[in-house]
């Protein structure tokens, strides 16, 4: 089925209506990148349209931000195409993501999906749900972690990751909404998938195309990994055990982590780090909680009621 990968060679984008980049990454897998740069959106949120090369339905995921050029852009391509729009998908909610997608969908007359119900005109996606959309079957994988609600779509030998997996860096554990343990354990889901074969691309939120899935998800879960080893050795310096921090130090002790285990990182993303040490420490209380089983959490981090 498409779209498939044979064009590998990405055309030079295209900045047209005088908005938004378009790339042809491959025969009928289009991204266009939004005009919304920044330090959590690298150089713009990616909406992807995918249809068969042969064909006149498109599929649109992750519409993007509310930026007039944007959605000028999007219409240009579609119409310019001759391609009108069978589905609208969001990965997640968030508002880099979703903010376009109401007002976008209406116009193009198609059901908007996600796997937050505020945000689906019908029913919500579920975890390994396999619709049809534009002659292509699409696979629904719950990958929770970066927010509660990311989802990633499997279409064709695509793997559409929002920002579970970026193009280049690492993403963020959106405490309290996001769970390190669920990040990990969707980054596993995806590697599984990647490593079983069958895909050859993963197409992020935001940055360019990843063509060595398997390795870009072993750096991922590596790099996770000896982030939450720093931690909790910056914890250990300062006496402090994860589950024996209390409520009001919390803040503090974040802060001192992130300086220490982010000192390279730059000052501007200190505050996105700082919800991703929140997450570290939620995630080393719940091990703890695991490993002594009974008990012993009486006054400490009370793990959901901060920020
Ligand atoms: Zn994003």
């Amino acid at each position: 089925m498409s779209p498939d990968r044979d064009s590998v060679e990405a055309a030079p984008g295209e900045p047209i209506a005088g908005g938004s980049e378009l790339t042809e990454v491959a025969a009928g897998v289009l991204r266009i990148r939004a005009e919304n740069p920044g330090p959590m959106t690298l150089d713009g949120t990616n909406t992807w349209v995918l249809h068969r090369p042969s064909d006149s339905a498109a599929v649109v995921i992750d519409p993007g931000p509310s930026l007039t050029a944007h959605a000028a852009t999007i219409s240009a391509v579609l119409r310019e195409r001759g391609l009108g729009v069978e589905a609208v998908l969001l990965t997640h909610s968030h508002l880099d993501h979703s903010e376009l997608a109401r007002e976008f969908a209406g116009q193009v007359d198609a059901p908007l999906r996600a796997s937050a119900p505020d945000w689906c005109t019908g029913a919500p996606l579920t975890d390994q749900e396999v619709f049809s959309a534009a002659g292509m079957t699409v696979e629904v994988v719950a990958t929770p972690g970066h927010s509660s609600d990311s989802v990633t779509f499997a279409a064709g030998a695509y793997l559409l990751t929002g920002d579970t997996v970026l193009g280049r860096g690492t993403t963020v554990v959106a405490h309290p909404d996001g769970r390190l343990a669920d990040y990990l354990e969707s980054l596993q889901r995806l590697r599984r998938r990647a490593a079983a074969g069958g895909v050859s691309a993963l197409l992020p939120g935001h940055g360019p195309v990843i063509d060595d899935p398997v390795e870009r998800l072993d750096l991922y879960v590596g790099h996770r990994r000896e982030r939450l080893a720093a931690v909790a050795a910056v914890l250990a310096e300062l006496d402090l055990s994860a589950a024996s921090i209390r409520q009001d130090d919390l803040d503090e002790v974040v802060r001192r982590v992130v300086e220490t285990v982010y000192a390279e990182v730059p000052r501007q993303l200190w505050p996105a780090a700082a919800l991703s040490v929140r997450a570290q420490v939620r995630y080393l209380v719940e091990q703890g909680d695991r490993e002594a089983s009974a008990g012993a959490a009486g006054e400490s981090l009370g793990v959901d009621q901060d920020d």
